[in-house]
Order: C-alpha cells, then sequence, then structure tokens
C-alpha cells in the first residue's frame, strides 16, 4: 500500500473543528487508496502555555521534566485526532512517541532521533488499520524518559516519518498555503514559490523563515524525502502548496531566492582586547564551552595602543548570538576575565538588533549581490552593524526597529515579487 505522511501544525489543530478540517483531508488520501501516518502539534498557544507553566515552577528547571510536561500538548491532539478519524469510520489510532518507540538522544529540549522502528505501525496497518496518528515533537531516550525536539520540532518527526517508512511524500499543512519569497506576514508583496531547492531551504530556515524547523530540512535533505509545505484552510490537491526538492529539478532559478529575518539575536561587544595569536579562541572557547550559538563575528582592524601600561596592539571584538542566550554568553567572558584568560575594558549588550539574509543558489555564479544588498539597505538609511556571507546567503546585523523596512526593501531591490 502506497503510503502518506500528513503532518499538522498548531493552528491547523487548534480547535475541534479545525481537527475535523484536517481530519477529512486525511480521509480523502485514505480514500485515494494511501495508508497515511498523521504527525500533530499541540494546539497552537498549547507549548508555549506548557513551557510558561514550567519556567513560573522552577527557573533552573530539570531538563527531564520540562520534556514531561511540553511533550504532553501533542498526546492531546494525537489522541482527540484518532478520535475524529474513528468517528468517520476510518480505523485509526494514536501512538506517543514511546509507544512507537520513537528512539532519540538523551539530550532533553533538543534531542535527535536514534531510530524510528517500523514493527508496531507496520503490524496495525497489516491488521487493517489505515492511519496512525502520531504526536509531534516527542520521543524517548535510552533511559526511557521523554524527551522533546526543539521548538517547531513536529516537522522533524513528519520528515523522519517518511523518511522511515519510504512515504511518497511528507505533506507539511500550516496556516500558509506554501513557502514564500519571504514571510507574507511581513512584506504582502511576498510570493509564494512552486519549488525551492533544500539548499535554499535549509539556509531559510535554520536564518530564521519557521515555516519548517531546519533539521526537518536536513533530514529530507539527506534522506531524498519529498517535502511539501501546503495550506489546511484550503482546498488541496497534488500540485498545491510549494514542493522542497533537489536543485536539479528547478529549471530556473534566481539569484537570490528568499529573504528571511530573525529578531531573536544580540550583540556582544568585547572593547579593547589584546591582539595577539590565540585571543580568538580565548574567548570563542569559554563561549562554546557554556553552550553559546555564535552566529556573526567581527574583529576590528588592530590599533596600536601607546598606553604605556599597556603596550602592544588592541582591537574590539563583536559576535552575535542567540537573544536567550546573553545572560550565559556575559557570565562566561566575566568568567574568563576573572580567570586571567583574556583581557577587555568593557562588555557591551545591544539586544535591539535583528538579523536579515538573502539566500540563493545563484549566488554562487553571480558577482555584486552584496553590493546591492547593502544599497538597497543604504536608500533606507538603514546602518549595518555585522556582516557575514557564505557562498549561497548574505546576512545582516540592523537595529531591529528596521527590520520590517531591510526586508520590504530588499524584496523591491531583488525583484522578488516577479516570478
Ligand atoms: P505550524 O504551527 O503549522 O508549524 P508555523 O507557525 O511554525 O506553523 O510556521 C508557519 C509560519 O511561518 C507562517 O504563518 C509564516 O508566518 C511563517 N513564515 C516565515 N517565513 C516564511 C516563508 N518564507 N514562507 C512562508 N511562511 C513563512
Ligand atoms: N508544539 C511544538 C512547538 O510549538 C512543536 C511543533 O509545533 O512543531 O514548538
Ligand atoms: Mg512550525
Amino acid at each position: 500500500m502506497p503510503l502518506l505522511v500528513m503532518k499538522f501544525g498548531g493552528t491547523s489543530v487548534a480547535d475541534l473543528a479545525r481537527i475535523e478540517n484536517a481530519a477529512k483531508k486525511v480521509q480523502k488520501e485514505v480514500e485515494r487508496g494511501y495508508d497515511v501516518i498523521v504527525i500533530v502539534s499541540a494546539m497552537s498557544g498549547e507549548t508555549n502555555k506548557l513551557v510558561g507553566y514550567v519556567e513560573g515552577t522552577s527557573k533552573l528547571y530539570d531538563a527531564r521534566e520540562y520534556d514531561a510536561v511540553v511533550a504532553s500538548g501533542e498526546n492531546v491532539t494525537a489522541g482527540l485526532m484518532a478520535l475524529r478519524l474513528q468517528e468517520m469510520g476510518i480505523p485509526a489510532r494514536s501512538w506517543q512517541g514511546w509507544q512507537v518507540p520513537i528512539q532519540t538522544t538523551a539530550q532533553h529540549g533538543s534531542a535527535r532521533f536514534v531510530d524510528i522502528p517500523r514493527a508496531n505501525i507496520d503490524a496495525k496497518f497489516a491488521e487493517g488499520f489505515k492511519v496512525a496518528v502520531v504526536a509531534g515533537f516527542q520521543g524517548v531516550s535510552p533511559e526511557g524518559r521523554i524527551t522533546t525536539l526543539g521548538r517547531g520540532g513536529s516537522d522533524t518527526t513528519a520528515v523522519a516519518f517518511a523518511a522511515a517508512f519510504g512515504a511518497e511524500r511528507c505533506d507539511i499543512y500550516t496556516d500558509v498555503d506554501g513557502v514564500y519569497t519571504t514571510d507574507p506576514r511581513v512584506s504582502s508583496k511576498a510570493r509564494k514559490l512552486e519549488k525551492i531547492a533544500f539548499e535554499e531551504m535549509l539556509e531559510l530556515a535554520s536564518l530564521g523563515a519557521k515555516v519548517l524547523q531546519t533539521r526537518s530540512v536536513e533530514l529530507a535533505m539527506r534522506y531524498k524525502v519529498r517535502l511539501r509545505v501546503l495550506s489546511s484552510f484550503e482546498d488541496t490537491d497534488e500540485t498545491s502548496g510549494t514542493l522542497v526538492c533537489d536543485e536539479e529539478e528547478i529549471m530556473e532559478s534566481k539569484v537570490v531566492s528568499g529573504i528571511a529575518f530573525s529578531r531573536e539575536e544580540a550583540k556582544i561587544t568585547l572593547f579593547t582586547i589584546e591582539d595577539r595569536p590565540g585571543v580568538a579562541s580565548a574567548i570563542f572557547g569559554p563561549l562554546a564551552d557554556a553552550g553559546v550559538n555564535v552566529d556573526m563575528i567581527v574583529q576590528n582592524i588592530s590599533e596600536k595602543d601607546y598606553d604605556d601600561a599597556h603596550p602592544g596592539a588592541v582591537t574590539d571584538m563583536t559576535f552575535s548570538c542567540p537573544i536567550n542566550q546573553v545572560e550565559r554568553a556575559k557570565k562566561a567572558m566575566e568568567d574568563a576575565k576573572l580567570a586571567g584568560k583574556i583581557g577587555y575594558d568593557e562588555l557591551i549588550v545591544d539586544t535591539d538588533v535583528a538579523k536579515v539574509s538573502v539566500v540563493g543558489i545563484g549566488m554562487r555564479s553571480h558577482a555584486g549581490v552584496a553590493a546591492k544588498m547593502f544599497n538597497a539597505l543604504a536608500a533606507e538609511g538603514i546602518n549595518i552593524k555585522v556582516i557575514s556571507t557564505s557562498e549561497i546567503k548574505i546576512s545582516v546585523l540592523i537595529d531591529r526597529k528596521y527590520m520590517e523596512l531591510a526586508v520590504q526593501a530588499l524584496h523591491d531591490a531583488f525583484e522578488l515579487e516577479k516570478a
């Protein structure tokens, strides 16, 4: 029997009516002859509420209990979806992660898949069940504890199941009808893409486009899963939505295909550090040890310090990291200073920044993308604080208040509204 994976995000299962609407989409595929694995998120807002309960109970919480609490939102929707399908006469049952069992690492809060044994679910399909409804976002550690995969993790559950069960396709149903050139909630000129290459989607996701969790794109790319994003609120067929696929399947790609942004950034500058071999390692070693995900880095060119007390060259080092890691980063730097491993005069944190990135595989073979980007920002009077580039993306850190303006300006400059 051919098999499909269908994933419904939080807004698509936000109440009983929406669960029924989603169930009807599942029914259609069953009627077309598919066995279906349905992956559900928690009702929208539910996971945030559960995280709030944990944080309200314990500041330095035990990550195993955090996972036990926040994974529970998906248990509710999995059961309700199975019940709704049964009401429609479709043989279905729900599966919590541990029942499958979805085996993950013990990295609570950001666990990774180890294995998804097929036997239990296959046995049910063989018995005549048509749908397995699996709670997304969760798994079980080698110690038998409940784990979660990081926010947005149900996308990754869906792709992992599609890979494990050799699904014909993995359909991600959400509250937009596909992947756009940028978040359609930020730019009304955003255009829906028919197809997007895995690599581009991977960059967009990791640079802030939360329409797919980054890890889900990585898995789809590795296991060649046909991944599609489409609307749970519209009538859909095989041609709907956006297909995330190999570069080769895309006939003509633009130099820039999308713009991503992230508000959750912070910038930290260490002023007046010694400019000597080993200083970067003395700064970024402790940050790594403290689990800080450093993103962009700039080191100013060296200035000679003529102060007799501090002979030698000095410089400043700036880096960005997720805003919720600022305290950890500060502490790591202060501890390293106290231990005499680094010296700086001042540490300044700027949390009013945002990162805006342009992404496109066409950049590999086109010059001038950076110049065009910087021009467009300059024309709006937007100052760039930090720049970083890779083969297929350019990111800038700017004042957060200009984020929307920057996205619009870049969308216009690269003419993304035109196909
Ligand atoms: P779900 O709950 O279904 O997982 P998410 O909220 O996680 O949905 O992801 C869908 C949201 O992603 C959209 O509502 C949209 O605001 C946002 N988004 C960000 N960037 C893009 C993009 N390039 N294309 C489409 N949606 C995007
Ligand atoms: N419910 C989880 C979250 O809000 C997982 C998901 O929806 O993908 O992050
Ligand atoms: Mg999501």
